[in-house]
């Protein structure tokens, strides 16, 4: 009997008589994988095939009972959910940037094999939501959107046009004029304004497009400070947006990076003093983190950099907390200092045990923020990781609340064009080559992209990657078209919900009804109808779209529904089913 390695991934396989006669059976039978077996793979595959399954899952897959009562119990939990109409006191609000479902199901097998299981079976945190829903993310201008948009789109609930913030349609990317009067405010305003506390972490600079959006209106989602702006956008009166973190709501708690953006040009970074690269960049002088502490005399404030001062926060007499841990984005988990930076899950779990102080409740948007640069990248590894670190974040704020109080909603903005491909063993590295190789008689990566930066045909040939380690968090996986950065991609996008009103995310809706339902669920916003104290006055609508505002004006005996109708179409449909 001769013994060998296939795939390092895994699996040390046996080639023995038996695996030979199966290729014969399946031969006569005229299986799919026939045409690959009667290449010189066919003994390997089903040896492979074999030792998986005796390996892994013989013991308890194989008896069908596994899988009965497997699905019994799953139909018996579903059976037993009770609806929960609350009022969402809390609204925790995860969103993975670029985290379509092709990430979503990979992070998921990773997540599993970083624990030594095979990873498909594994229940990410994120899966046991029991409310799921599609978003369709286009935006007014585009078919596949970006990140600015569609933050205007789930937090404002207004579908706008690519590279705007806090703006409606109306307004053009990088044209200040034009955001005049256009301005839409968000649901953290709208909570702010509902006397609830809130609150922004992600991990990249806070004023990128995702959280930007929560707290600025811009024209162009590239004005981080002023020294980003055009001298025309400045002259016509627009400011950048690390001037209207201080400005526009009283955000409780900032944490991500961005430091660059808040100090004088050439102020020299704490951590990276020699960087020059890591250097203030504001060209009008301010210091925004001194303006901001100065701003919270009389409160206790505190702004940090680095994880010791972090650590030292105490949550339970801090109002407010400026946490800014790299110049520009934070570093990629798998390259995360943990003796400098926290990590998401510890960032999450600080800016909770602030916020949650607060009797009327809180916002807090958590942003999985390098998702997509990883993808934009081609970097499968670290997107991969990327969404396993945001999976326990999300733990940890289910961890710190309560289900009957705090409506809990993941979601990714847009998805990539990263591709889950071949025929993979079960338990085989999500990292790894597919062990049927192409026409060319070579492997392929299971994750691929569409387009990207791994585009690498020389004389009409893929790259030889039998002797090629494709898991390590530098590999740039193949794409198909040369681009120096991958796209994003235009499917839809999960939502999943858990909590008061978690029933409101469900089916296949515009990106935009998000944030209206969120509203509604928390009585916040202009929607009041959920609220403890609603009356049968009705509510004007007009001011989320129009001016900026969030007041709700009530206005006596006018009619209701078709005021309905035209913003919030689905809102009322599904509402109208419980
Ligand atoms: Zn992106």
């Amino acid at each position: 009997m001769l013994s060998l390695i296939y795939d390092p991934d895994l699996f040390t396989l046996k080639l023995d008589f038996c695996s030979i006669f199966l290729c014969a059976v399946l031969k006569l039978n005229h299986h799919p994988f026939r045409a690959h077996f009667l290449r010189s793979c066919c003994p390997l595959f089903l040896t492979s095939f074999q030792s998986s399954l005796l390996l892994l899952n013989a013991s308890s897959e194989e008896n069908p009972e596994f899988w009965r009562s497997q699905a019994q119990k799953t139909l018996q939990s579903v059976l037993d959910r009770k609806l929960n109409t609350n009022v969402a006191k809390n609204i925790l609000f995860f969103l993975g940037d670029g985290m379509g479902i092709t990430t979503y199901t990979a992070a998921r097998i990773l997540k599993g094999q970083l624990q030594n299981q095979t990873g498909e079976e594994t229940v990410m945190t994120m899966d046991t939501f029991p409310n799921v829903g599609l978003a369709k993310t286009y935006s007014v201008d585009f078919q596949i959107p970006d990140s600015a948009a569609t933050a205007t789109a789930y937090l404002c609930g207004v579908k706008t046009n690519l590279n705007v913030i806090g703006v409606s349609a109306a307004a053009r990317n990088g044209v200040c004029k034009s955001q005049k009067g256009n301005e839409v405010t968000s649901i953290l305003k709208w909570a702010k304004d509902a006397g609830k506390s809130v609150g922004i972490v992600t991990t990249t600079r806070v004023q990128h497009a995702t959280p930007a959006t929560s707290y600025a209106h811009s024209a162009s989602r590239k004005w981080y400070s002023d020294a980003d702006m055009p001298d025309a956008a400045k002259r016509d009166g627009c400011t950048d947006i690390a001037s209207q973190l201080l400005k526009n709501t009283d955000i409780d708690v900032i944490i991500g990076g961005g430091r660059k953006y808040m100090t004088p040009k050439g102020t020299k970074d704490p951590e990276y003093p020699r960087d020059y690269s890591s250097r203030g960049k504001r060209k009008d002088g301010r210091n925004l983190i001194n303006e901001w502490q100065s701003m919270k005399i009389g409160k206790v404030a505190h702004y940090v950099w680095n994880k010791t001062d972090f650590d030292a926060v105490d949550p339970e007499t801090t109002d407010y907390l400026m946490a800014l841990f790299e110049p520009g984005d934070l570093r990629f988990e798998a390259e995360r200092d943990p003796n400098m930076d926290p990590s998401i899950v510890e960032t999450t779990e600080k800016a909770i045990r602030i916020l949650q102080k607060n009797p009327k409740g809180f916002f807090l948007l958590v942003e999985g923020g390098r998702i997509d640069q990883a993808h934009h990248a081609g970097r499968a590894f670290m997107a991969l990781h990327e969404t396993v670190a945001f999976d326990y974040a999300i733990a940890k704020g289910l961890e710190l609340t309560k289900e009957q109080e705090t409506l809990t909603i993941v979601m990714a903005d847009h998805s990539h064009p990263v591709t889950f491909n071949g025929y993979p063993f079960r338990g085989q590295s999500i990292l790894g080559k597919s062990p049927l190789w192409a026409t060319d008689m070579l492997p392929y990566t299971t994750l691929m992209y569409g387009n990207g930066p791994g585009h690498k045909i020389t004389n009409g040939k893929r790259p030889d990657i039998r002797n090629v380690n494709t898991k390590t968090k530098d590999y740039v996986q193949l794409s198909a078209v040369p681009t120096e950065s991958a796209t994003h991609s235009g499917e839809d996008v999960a939502v999943l919900a858990r909590g008061p009103m978690g029933h409101l995310f469900q089916g296949v809706q515009e990106q935009n009804y998000i944030a209206h339902a969120m509203a509604y669920a928390a009585c916040v916003g202009a929607d009041q109808r959920h609220c403890p104290f609603f009356s049968a006055n009705t509510i004007d609508l007009t001011p989320l779209v129009t001016s900026g505002k969030s007041e709700v004006r009530v206005i006596e005996e006018r009619n209701t529904s078709a005021g309905w109708m035209c913003q919030c179409g689905f809102l009322q449909s599904i509402l109208s089913r419980f």
